[in-house]
């Protein structure tokens, strides 16, 4: 499979890479690291992206994102980190303007979704970040790999493994951030950038989160509702109001973690953790979204309440 993949680059002069909507460090590191190897490489390529958070601008040439494919069609797209292909960044169209279509990621599917959306897929649930595949990707093919693409692989690595913490994180995965840091990655600025600044809006939406987190099922679950016209009013975008889960997590006690925030198309965006009783990525899946046993998530279309109690007689009957 390496090999046609090669094959596949080496014959592709225009080149797209999509990660997900709402990207956060692991789908804009995997974009980013294919990105300047493929350049290295006198590819033609581009990262379509229509927005991210304010908190990656530091990121070296982030700020040549495209929004669409300006092509009547182009040789490949490579899609990184999202198990569903209506969660990428890109219109069906520019889809479909692919003659060729490969991806990488590590995300859990339900059974009857169809994830090998693509021509080729490199998936493996196992490993922590679409970044350690796209990393054995790059050293499988022997594609050229600068301190740019070691900047972002290091990046999408820290941030899915929550700074190398989570219990997904494999001895493979410490290795490599060793093998980046090696080489020259500024591992210290990049933590102080995501884990380590705040801006004071987004301070206010956590003090607001906390303020109103509920207790239910005697502390096992906490849960925070955020409305999308309270993040406006916090001055923060969508984009912003992501995290929060993390807090409610470290409450003593607790098994799942639910946040749910209101987007500006009137759905509300759920984010689930666990403390490992609960498989969360079956809960996310069943209503469906999708992500893994201990971090998933799912787009809620129909009113909060409603949702909120479907939600949590779900878990009730998972927590027994
Ligand atoms: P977060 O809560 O940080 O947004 O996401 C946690 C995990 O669940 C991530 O791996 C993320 O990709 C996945 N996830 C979150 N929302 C969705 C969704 O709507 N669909 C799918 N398939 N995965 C999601
Ligand atoms: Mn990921």
């Amino acid at each position: 499979m390496f090999e046609k993949a090669k094959e596949i680059i080496n014959s592709s002069k225009d080149i797209y890479i999509v990660g997900h909507i709402n990207p956060d460090g692991d789908s804009i590191g995997s974009a980013f690291a294919l990105y300047y190897s493929l350049k290295e490489l006198g590819k033609n390529v581009n990262v379509i992206m229509k927005k991210h958070s304010d908190s990656f601008s530091f990121l070296p040439g982030i700020e040549n994102i495209v929004d669409h494919v300006d092509k009547n069609e182009y040789d490949l797209l490579i899609c990184v980190d999202s198990s569903q292909k209506s969660r990428l960044d890109i219109s069906d169209e520019d889809f479909n303007k692919a003659k060729h279509t490969i991806l990488i990621d590590h995300h859990r599917k339900a059974e009857t979704e169809d994830n090998n959306y693509c021509n080729l897929c490199f998936v493996d649930v196992n490993l922590p970040a679409a970044c350690q595949i796209v990393y054995n990707f790059i050293k499988k093919l022997n594609l050229p790999f600068n301190i740019n693409s070691a900047t972002y692989i290091y990046t999408g690595l820290m941030t899915d493994t929550g700074s190398f913490n989570y219990s997904s994180t494999t001895p493979e995965t410490l290795r490599i951030a060793a093998d980046l840091v090696e080489m020259g990655v500024d591992f210290a600025g990049i933590c102080q950038k995501l884990n380590d600044t705040i801006k004071e809006e987004k301070l206010r939406l956590i003090a607001y989160s906390i303020d109103n987190m509920e207790s239910i099922f005697d502390g096992k679950v906490r849960y925070v509702y955020v409305s999308y016209e309270k993040i406006k009013s916090l001055n923060l975008d969508e984009e912003d109001a992501e995290g929060v889960t993390n807090y409610l997590r470290k409450v003593k006690g607790t098994e799942v973690a639910i946040y749910v925030r209101g987007r500006s198309d009137g759905t509300n965006k759920v984010s689930l953790r666990s403390a490992g009783l609960v498989d969360v990525s079956k809960i996310a899946i069943s209503f469906g979204g999708g992500g893994h046993q201990r971090a998933a998530g799912y787009t809620m279309y129909e009113e909060i309440n409603v949702e909120k109690e479907r939600l949590l007689n779900m878990i009730e009957v998972m927590l027994k």
